[in-house]
């Protein structure tokens, strides 16, 4: 069966490869098609999408949107999006100026506290990168505060520690509605994520199909067989389509490969073909 692998995070956001080098993994590996889905931007879609195309390979533009739901964290993955449209732009756009503005304060946090530690320094050393707390954590590591990025989040940058804060979300309904009026098709990332109780499931992924969402990532790395078989049986029940991705972010994921789950799970290229129907491309 040919491979493919849906989720994949490069140096536009915070994955350590760059968009070509992530075509050129895929390439290597074998996989038929990616599909590009950094948050909150699709900067590095572009460069994936041709070098692909000089590799045979088939590279779909997506983005991974933080939103909420009902005052939880929700994941969305939107496919085929044009992220230039007037539907999408602005709220990519909003994200990422939520995101600066909350480094430049998470920044100034930790510059109060004594630690070496500014906008600048972090832009020149993530060069072409929105910034998150990965790359914060990666300083505090290089600059000798900790000894691991494990350690940073844990002291200083994991939700609740004293440098993280809150950012704005767009809501999900809202988004599924700026993903599909550019185009595009929205699908909930690894749904399991969040700890909801099997009622909160259900009620997360009926809102969700209400709200216009297409699909949900049913083969996922960090999910077991049961996991997956839980999100096939869900999306079955209720006429959505399944899609399927590692959440590669490169060397910053360690041990977590492109286009291979855990185990022996991986998607197939029938996956994309599923995707393609719910977004009226086949
Ligand atoms: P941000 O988008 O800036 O809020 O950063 C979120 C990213 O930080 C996630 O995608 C994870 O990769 C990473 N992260 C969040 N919490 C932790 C944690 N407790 N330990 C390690 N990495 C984390
Ligand atoms: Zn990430
Ligand atoms: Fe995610
Ligand atoms: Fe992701």
């Amino acid at each position: 069966m040919d491979r493919i692998d849906l989720h994949i995070h490069t140096t536009a956001s915070d994955g350590t490869d760059f968009p070509c080098a992530a075509a050129e993994k895929a390439a290597r590996l074998g996989l038929r098609a990616i599909a590009v889905t950094d948050h909150d931007n699709a900067s590095g879609v572009e460069e994936a999408i041709k070098r692909g195309r000089e590799l045979g390979l088939e590279v779909i533009p997506g983005v991974e949107l933080s939103t909420d739901w009902r005052g939880h964290k929700a994941h969305l993955l939107g496919y085929f999006i044009d992220a230039a449209s007037p539907a999408l732009a602005p709220a990519l756009n909003w994200a990422v100026t939520e995101r600066e503005e909350r480094n430049a304060k998470m920044v100034a946090l930790m510059q109060r506290d004594g630690f070496d530690i500014s906008i600048p320094d972090l832009m020149e050393e993530f060069p072409g990168t929105v910034l998150g707390r990965p790359h914060m954590a990666e300083h505090l590591m290089r600059k000798g505060y900790v000894s691991s990025v494990k350690e940073a989040f844990n002291k200083y940058l994991a939700d609740g520690m004293p440098y993280c804060l809150p950012k704005g979300r767009l809501e999900l309904g809202r988004a599924i509605d700026c993903i599909k009026g550019s185009g595009g098709v929205a699908v909930l990332a690894h749904p399991l994520q969040y700890g909801h109780d099997e009622k909160t499931l259900l009620r997360f992924i009926d809102d969700a199909k209400l709200l216009g969402v297409s699909g949900l990532e049913a083969v996922y790395s960090e999910h077991s067989p049961e996991d997956e078989a839980l999100v096939r049986r869900l999306a079955a029940e209720r006429g959505l389509c399944i899609t399927g991705g590692s959440d590669y972010h490169g060397t910053r994921k360690a041990g977590l490969e492109m286009g291979i789950g855990f185990g022996s799970m991986f998607a197939g290229y029938d996956l994309l073909e599923g995707l393609k129907k719910a977004a009226g491309k086949i």
